[in-house]
Parts: C-alpha cells; structure tokens; sequence
C-alpha cells in the first residue's frame, strides 16, 4: 500500500532541493502535493514534469497573506491539510566573523528560517486543530546542534526552529497533531553549493572526506525518505522528534 494514499501535503521550498525531493516521493506514496515557493519558473516546471497530483502556488514564506493563501488552494481545492513541510531556507551572507557581520543578513535569515516556519505552522494549525489531526513537520539542521559550523544566524535559525517544533509539540498534541523536525548535514543543494561559494564537484568532494561515514555522501532523496515516514502512520507516536540526517557527524 502506498503510505501517504489521500494526504494533502504543502512543501514549502519545494521548486528545489531538498523540498524538490520531498515532493517527489510523496506524490509516489499517494500524496496530492501544493509546492509553495518564490522560484516560480521552477516550480511550474517541476510540477508539470510530476503530473496532475501536484500543483505550484507563489509563496514568500515570510509574508502571512501569501502562506495562508498556500493553505487555502490545498484546502479549497481538496478539502483538507495533512502534512505540512516548513522547509523553506536559506542560508544569507557567508561571513561567519561577528564583527563585520551583515546586520540586514542576520534579520532576513531569521526572517525567512524562523518567522516563515512560524507562519507556515500557524496557518496549517489553524485547519488541522478542527481536524483533530495532521503532521507539521520542519527542516533544521545538524546546525541546530552544534556550533561553528556555519554563520551565526544560520545556526541561530535552526536552533530556534527546533525551539517552535517543541513548543508545538506540546500544544498541539492534545489535538493529535504531530511536530518533528528533520535534521539534515551538509547535501550539495544551490543553497549550500552558494553558501559554501565553491562548484558542485568541488563541494562534493569536500563533503566525501568529512564526518564519520566516509566516502557516503547525504542526498536529498535520504531526507526525502525520513520525511515520508515522519509524514506517515507508521510513525504515529513520533512527536517532538528532531530526527538527525549527518551520518553520526554531530556525534564525533
Ligand atoms: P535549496 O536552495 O535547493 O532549496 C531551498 C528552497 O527554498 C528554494 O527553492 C528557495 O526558492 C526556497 N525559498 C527561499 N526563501 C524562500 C521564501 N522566503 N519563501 C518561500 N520559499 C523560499 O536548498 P535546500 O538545501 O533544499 O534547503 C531546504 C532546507 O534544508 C532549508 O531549510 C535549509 O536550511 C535546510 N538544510 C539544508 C542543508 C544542505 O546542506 N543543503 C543542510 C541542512 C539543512
């Protein structure tokens, strides 16, 4: 049997990446898919080539009327909300010296990695609470754990972001509604192969020599997977979860 057959799912970030990814399996396992992105070309592009089951809405997270319009097609057109993916991100200016550090950077990367997850939950809340049921599920980061990896905001984001799903967890469990995270290590998507200011190949061979699984390298097909079954029934008693993807980095 398919494992999401009739979920209505929202994928925020969905025109690439990881959220590309995400969208991808879920419509194999029986989703009906809405990709709610600012990368409109993309996203249209992505959707035509996946078929009828999955359709593209315009959506700058970090703008209310725009997430609870991406709320409204899927429940407008399908009469309910049961997965949301808050997995927008990115990941703002390089520089990880505090002095010199872009003050406008900081703001915008909260703004886009927190207050965005914050709408995004909120709006979702607002249908699945009637519901008595759905997933909320978000993406952080193995930055959500460590220090130094990346710049401050970023790091400051993804921690905050595990923050929101343990509050949410708390509050909304009472109305069946479960909060995780997936935690991913580094994935050669545009966003870390920008961050990182290096080509695909040269960031590929960077990661394959890092972390404890040497030679295996995360892709975005492996957090597709941890969010299917987070997204599923069969993990109907995971709640509160931030399910870690760094291939046991975090531990060293
Ligand atoms: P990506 O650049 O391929 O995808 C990110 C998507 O988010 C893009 O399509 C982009 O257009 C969209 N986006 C950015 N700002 C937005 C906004 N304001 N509103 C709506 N959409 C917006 O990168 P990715 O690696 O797939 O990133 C997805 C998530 O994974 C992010 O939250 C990122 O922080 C997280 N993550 C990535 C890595 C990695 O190494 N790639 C590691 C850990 C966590």
């Amino acid at each position: 049997a398919k494992r999401l057959e009739g979920k209505v799912a929202i994928i925020t970030g969905g025109a690439s990446g990881i959220g590309a990814a995400t969208a991808k399996v879920f419509m194999e396992e029986g989703a009906k898919v809405i990709i709610a992105d600012v990368q409109d070309e993309l996203g249209q592009c992505l959707c035509k080539s996946l078929g009828s089951k999955i359709e593209y809405v315009h959506c700058d997270v970090t703008m209310e009327s725009e997430v609870k319009n991406a709320v409204q097609v899927a429940v407008s057109k399908y009469g309910k909300l049961d997965i949301m993916f808050n997995n927008a991100g990115i990941s703002g200016d390089p520089s990880r010296c505090i002095v010199g550090s872009d003050n406008e950077s900081f703001k915008k990367v909260l703004e886009v990695n927190v207050y965005g997850a914050f709408l995004g939950a909120k709006h979702a809340a607002r249908f699945m609470i009637p519901a008595k049921r759905g997933v909320i599920l978000f993406t952080s980061s193995v930055a959500s754990l460590l220090g130094g990896e990346t710049t401050h905001a970023y790091t400051v984001s993804k921690h905050a972001v595990v923050g929101l799903m343990r509050s949410l967890c708390v509050e909304l469990g009472e109305h069946g509604i479960r909060v995780n995270c997936v935690s991913p290590g580094a994935i050669p998507t545009p966003m870390l192969i920008n961050a990182l200011n290096m080509n695909k190949k040269d960031t590929l061979e960077v990661l394959c020599k890092v972390g404890v699984l040497k030679g295996t390298l995360l892709q975005v097909e492996d957090i597709a997977n941890a969010a299917l079954y987070l997204c599923s029934d069969h993990a109907k008693f995971v709640s509160g979860v931030n399910f870690v993807l760094d291939g046991g980095y975090s531990t060293t």
